[in-house]
């Protein structure tokens, strides 16, 4: 399991709810946790390692040593969000050395699905809220830099632009 790079079409793609709660299941969450601990992520969705399911996982410590704090959210959805908003810095692994201001909501209600299919209605804040939402946006193919303000845009468009070449010449090599 590796992580899809921007720009691939792999991450705008729609996802399909999780239906199954199984050994497969479990054994991709696994490995999802895995690649993002290997990566430095703090968080990850399943579309970042090709798979077109409503799936995330994070762990706002990004440290495998705190696996109590790891979070698998299938079938996610928002019940509630404030209105209070406040802007943070983000990253994400599908954008290498990419980071900008995202404005989000400071809380959110959410309801989904564990691992054997039970649904659970989860009050999350500050960072875990950002991470979350964050990841959310990866299962409607929304990316970060979609929500950056004029001005960060501007400044991460030569990075985007080395990405989007990188991605063509390894589609040429493959
Ligand atoms: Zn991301």
């Amino acid at each position: 399991m590796d992580i899809v790079l921007y720009p691939d079409p792999r991450l705008r793609r729609k996802t399909a709810p999780i239906e199954n709660f199984d050994q497969e299941l479990a054994d991709i969450v696994r490995a999802m946790f895995e690649v993002m601990y290997r990566t430095k992520g703090v968080g990850l969705a399943a579309p970042q390692v090709g798979l077109s399911l409503k799936l995330l996982v994070y762990n706002p410590e990004g440290d495998p040593a705190k696996s109590e704090q790891e979070r698998v959210l299938a079938n996610p959805r928002i019940l509630r969000r404030s209105r209070n908003k406040e802007f943070g810095e983000e990253g994400c692994l599908s954008f290498p050395g990419i980071f900008g201001q995202v404005e989000r909501p400071l809380e959110v209600t959410v309801e989904a699905q564990d691992l054997n299919g039970e649904k659970h209605q989860l009050e999350l804040k500050d960072w875990d809220a950002r991470i979350f939402l964050h990841e959310l946006d990866h299962l409607d193919g929304i990316l970060f830099v979609d929500r950056f303000q004029p001005g960060d845009k501007v400044r991460v468009k030569p990075q985007l632009t080395d990405l989007e070449a990188q991605f063509r010449a390894s589609r040429a090599s493959s």
